[in-house]
């Protein structure tokens, strides 16, 4: 029943899909690039072992294009697809269809993607496996009437979050009944629009709360976990710089948030890379569980580096039918790792995009410094796509060595032909909550806006 990988068809762009392409190298796999017409010049289609056009730039024709990409899997006779990060990474009727061709989808089953995906749907296998959730309505809602009946119970402030939500897209705040009234339907349409579902649930407002997570693995029988990271840097709900292991959780704490999230996984028969998240009160030392991510996330490597294990290297492993191979006591926990996400957007201009022609360009070097990236240079970043251009990775002995390493690395990045968020990581590594770890999901915004301003608020 079950085949190995004898050709894999990467089924993205950008750095995730140098990452995979990478990965595969590794262990032997041929790959295709599966690409835009946009991205015909771009650094995955130059490594891959071959090319193969899905269709236009844009995202509807190409990487969002199921049609083309089975079309792909024939035409090429790869056997299997990564489907990296975004796109139809999540898209439970894309692994279903790509099962029924009778390849391989690198990631769970099309049910468990469709179970955790939907975030109100999650919530409650979360209960059922005995995992706290943020207290919230207990599944969607479609009226203003049942929104404003179930918000008593859930108190206000409130978040009206769209089940089929991500990428920090589809959240709004009501702090009294009348907000909820006038976002509530609001919340449907954007839901409807950006998603194509327009349930939404209830969950109660958290501030000042820490977003953590955990790193999960499993080969359908046995999960582990790659430890936590802490990623409550954000802009609009957008993570921006990351880090393992989170700096302000005990021993016990760690165990505790890590063993709820191995149940949660093995509950599923999970296969593949996952991840669990979670919000952290600060005040109160309570974990709620958020949401489930069932793929590779933009930031795994912070975790690759505090643990040795390869993730991609792994979902490939597990997808071509291996067994985990490591026990979680096979799994130690090794220094801090930090990753600072370059962004084609000018921070100056209120993160305008800013994509462009790559003129000079140099990456840091050194112990412990990593760059995924899908740059070189004379390349023109095309203005059709997310806005991520590279991650600076780093790992050190402890946080302090970590963060001296961030800084290098900072310094010794050059980057011109377009606007980043570069120097603002270097601006970032100097204040003293970052360096202290006293923030939460909050405090990134409010830096900006007191910057803005040009000083203190
Ligand atoms: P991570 O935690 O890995 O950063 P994100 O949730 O930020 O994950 O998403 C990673 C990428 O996937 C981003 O490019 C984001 O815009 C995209 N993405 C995630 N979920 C969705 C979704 N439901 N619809 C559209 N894009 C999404
Ligand atoms: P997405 O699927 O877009 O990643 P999440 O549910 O993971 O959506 O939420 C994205 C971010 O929004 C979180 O990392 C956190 O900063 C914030 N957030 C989500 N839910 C809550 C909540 N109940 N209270 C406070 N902040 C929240
Ligand atoms: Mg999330």
């Amino acid at each position: 029943m079950t085949q190995r990988i004898h050709k894999l068809l990467v089924a993205n762009r950008g750095e995730i899909a140098v990452r995979i392409i990478r990965a595969a190298k590794e262990l032997g796999i041929p790959t295709v690039a599966a690409c835009s017409e946009a991205d015909i010049d771009s650094q995955a289609a130059r490594m891959a072992d071959e090319v193969h056009v899905l269709g236009p730039a844009r995202v509807d024709k190409s990487y969002l294009n199921v049609e083309a990409l089975l079309g792909a899997l024939k035409a090429t006779g790869a056997n299997a697809v990564h489907p990296g990060y975004g796109f139809l990474s999540e898209n439970a009727d894309f692994a279903e269809a790509v099962a029924a061709a009778g390849a391989i989808f690198v990631g769970p089953n099309a049910e468990t993607i469709r179970r955790m995906g939907d975030k109100a749907e999650a919530r409650r296998t979360a209960q059922a496996a005995g995992v706290p959730v943020v207290p919230g309505s207990p599944g969607e809602l479609f009226d203003v009437e049942s929104a404003l009946k179930a918000a008593e119970a859930v108190g206000f402030p409130l978040l009206i979050k769209a089940s089929a939500g991500g990428g920090g897209r589809g959240i709004r705040l009501a702090e009294t009944p009348e907000q909820l009234t006038e976002e509530f339907p609001r919340s449907q349409r954007e839901a409807q629009a950006a998603f194509g579902n327009g349930a939404v649930y209830l969950e109660r407002f958290i501030s000042r709360a820490r977003h953590i997570e955990v790193q999960v693995l499993g080969d359908g029988q046995h999960a582990v976990h790659l430890f936590e990271r802490e990623c409550s840097l954000q802009r609009r709900r957008q993570k921006i710089f990351e880090e393992a292991p989170s700096p302000v959780l005990s021993q016990q704490q760690r165990e505790t948030l890590c063993a709820s999230a191995v149940r949660l996984t093995e509950s599923l028969g999970y296969k593949g890379a996952g991840t669990l998240e979670y919000l952290y009160d600060d005040a109160t030392g309570e974990f709620f569980f958020i949401e489930m991510n069932t793929r590779i996330q933009v930031e795994h490597p912070v975790s690759e580096l505090i643990t040795g294990i390869d993730l991609v290297q792994a979902m490939l492993r597990i997808a071509g039918g291996e067994a985990l191979g490591f026990k979680q006591s096979d799994i130690q926990l090794n220094g801090a790792a930090l990753q600072m996400r370059l962004n084609a957007e000018d921070p100056e201009r209120d993160f305008f995009p800013s994509p462009g022609l790559v003129e000079a360009l140099s990456w840091p070097q050194g112990e412990g410094i990593r760059v995924d990236t899908h740059l070189y240079q004379g390349y023109r970043v095309p203005p059709y796509y997310d806005s991520l251009l590279a991650k600076l990775i780093v790992h050190g002995a402890d946080r302090s060595h970590a963060l001296a390493r961030a800084r290098l690395a900072v310094v010794q990045t050059t980057l011109s032909g377009m606007a980043s968020t570069l120097a603002l990581h270097g601006e970032l590594l100097e204040q003293p909550w970052l360096n202290s770890a006293d923030f939460h999901t909050g405090t990134l915004e409010t830096w900006l806006a007191t910057r803005r301003s040009g000083g203190e608020a």
